[in-house]
């Protein structure tokens, strides 16, 4: 990307305030354009499975090349995009993008490969997220359980009651869900208790001192057996290096996504990924 090496946005932040409500309205301003006009990419990340190594599936993480801007990652728009409704027109972008997908890919693997995507706490104020949910894969014809929704604890700040019905009806409809940077909000146990849960995604936070931190390693095998209990799957974020995928494999977890299996990527390289892991796995290559 050739503006990548350009402006850069961390100096941006230490000018001051000033600056950043520029920036501000500059993103909310050029982001309805930019979902007409195609400029967000949708990237995908890997999930692996320890016992037999193969992929799980994958996660859909949004991108946006912007005009003058040049390449930006979440972190630059998602929070300023959150403020605004257009943060559920993103979202309706990826989820209708990656039905396609599913769709296209569902011919190339021998086992299917479910797509993750994530919703902001702004869609469980009303039920319009579960007609937009199924008539994304309806229009895609492909079954909902290849799709995994994956929600934070925002989903129930603004209106719990509303927003656990709706989370049920998305459920009800046969979509996975998923609870992710589990261990970083205020009641996440609150969560497993009132939300049809399936998959929990244990925040990098906990993994990336993992090897270092005894506290860190006792709650990450207190979490993995609260998971096995509960039946739920557990997801390790943000494994980076094979020591913390030995740690975690040690401590009982059996899934994992991160930089040491591969970045978010761009489709065909995802592909490309997946067709070479594939292959190694078929020689006999296990993860750990
Ligand atoms: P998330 O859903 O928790 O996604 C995981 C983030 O961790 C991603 O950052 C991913 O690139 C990063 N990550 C994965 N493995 C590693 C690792 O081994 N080390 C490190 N240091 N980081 C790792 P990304 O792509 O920048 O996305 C940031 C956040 O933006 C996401 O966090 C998610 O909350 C939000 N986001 C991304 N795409 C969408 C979207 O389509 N809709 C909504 N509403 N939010 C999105
Ligand atoms: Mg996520
Ligand atoms: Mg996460
Ligand atoms: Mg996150």
């Amino acid at each position: 990307h050739a503006k990548d090496g350009g402006k850069n946005r961390f100096s941006l932040f230490s000018h001051g305030m000033q600056e950043e409500v520029h920036y501000r309205l500059m993103i909310q301003r050029d982001l309805e354009p930019a979902i007409l006009d195609n400029q967000l990419i949708i990237y995908f990340q890997p999930k692996v499975l320890a016992e037999t190594g193969e992929v799980a599936g994958c996660e859909a993480l949004v991108r946006w090349q912007h005009p003058e801007e040049g390449f930006l990652t979440p972190d630059k728009f998602i929070p300023y995009a959150e403020e605004t409704p257009l943060i559920r027109e993103i979202d309706y972008y990826v989820i209708r993008e990656c039905c396609k997908k599913l769709k296209e890919w569902a011919a190339r693997f021998d086992k299917p490969v479910p797509i993750a995507v994530n919703l902001s706490g702004r869609h469980f104020r009303s039920f319009k997220i579960v007609e937009v949910l199924k008539e994304a894969v309806a229009s895609a014809g492909i079954s909902p359980d290849l799709l995994e929704i994956e929600i934070t604890e925002a989903v129930l700040i603004a209106d719990p009651d509303k927003a656990q019905k709706v989370v049920h009806a998305i459920k009800s409809i046969g979509f996975t869900i998923s609870l992710d940077d589990f261990g970083t909000g205020y009641s996440s146990l609150n969560y497993l208790r009132t939300l049809p849960i399936d998959i929990i995604k244990l925040d990098r936070s906990f993994i990336a001192n993992i090897d270092t931190s005894e506290q860190d390693r006792r709650l990450t095998r207190g979490i993995t057996s609260l998971a096995k209990g509960l039946d739920l799957t557990m997801v390790a974020e943000g494994v980076e290096t094979e020591s913390q995928l030995q740690t975690l494999l040690d401590l009982g977890c059996h899934c994992f996504q991160g930089y040491y299996f591969s970045k978010p990527v761009p489709e065909t390289e995802f592909l490309a990924w997946h067709k070479k892991y594939n292959n190694a796995l078929g020689n006999n290559h296990k993860v750990g």
